[in-house]
């Protein structure tokens, strides 16, 4: 079932750097049928969970995060890059695959009673969504889990993210038959 999918992940090597298998999901998105496949694989774990707020990581994650927050009746939380939010925000410096950066959120956009579900489109090296919930847990919101489309399962996100985490990723590269939480 999630053949359709695979098919529709599009390689590009040597993006945006060489030596970067950049995984584009947007053929995913000119598709309405293979995009809600998408976000319902994104949130099937977790619609039970009583999420209060999807945090979405820009900007691939906000495509995704959005339809996510709609379907589990949540609200959608912004995290940024700097500069972006207009508001008070709380800041966190990650790395990223290709690069450094910081990310930054709302200071009033989640709070202690939030049970906060993460949603990016790829885990790679994971410091993206590491920083993301940092920025989560300093607002005292409960993370209840982190969903992605993709997870490249050399680069060791999911070992930086903590044994503690349920973490989620509807396709895996390499690829194997299933990656349900733990
Ligand atoms: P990381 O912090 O290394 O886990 O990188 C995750 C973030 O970078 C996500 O927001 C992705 O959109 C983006 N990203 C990293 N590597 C790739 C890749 N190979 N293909 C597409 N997006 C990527």
């Amino acid at each position: 079932m999630l053949e359709s999918l695979y098919r529709l992940v599009r390689d590009v090597p040597d993006f945006p750097k060489p030596g970067i298998q950049f995984k584009d999901i947007t053929p995913i998105l000119l598709d309405h049928r293979a995009l809600g496949q998408a976000v319902d694989e994104i949130v099937a774990p977790f619609r039970q969970d009583g999420i209060t707020k999807v945090v979405a990581v820009e900007a691939r994650g906000f495509v995704l995060g959005a339809p996510a927050a709609l379907v589990l009746n949540a609200g959608l939380v912004l995290v940024r890059k700097p500069g972006k939010l207009p508001a008070a925000t709380r800041r966190a410096e990650y790395q990223l695959e290709y690069g450094s950066d910081a990310l930054e959120v709302h200071v009033d956009a989640l709070g202690a009673g939030d049970r906060a579900l993460i949603v990016d489109d790829v885990l790679a090296t994971g410091g993206t969504a590491a920083a993301t919930a940092q920025l989560v847990e300093e607002s005292g919101a409960r993370i209840v889990g982190l969903s992605f489309l993709i997870e490249l399962t050399d680069l060791g996100g999911r070992a930086r993210l903590g044994p503690g985490r349920t973490v989620h990723a509807a396709l895996t590269y390499p690829r194997r038959l299933s990656c349900a939480r733990p």
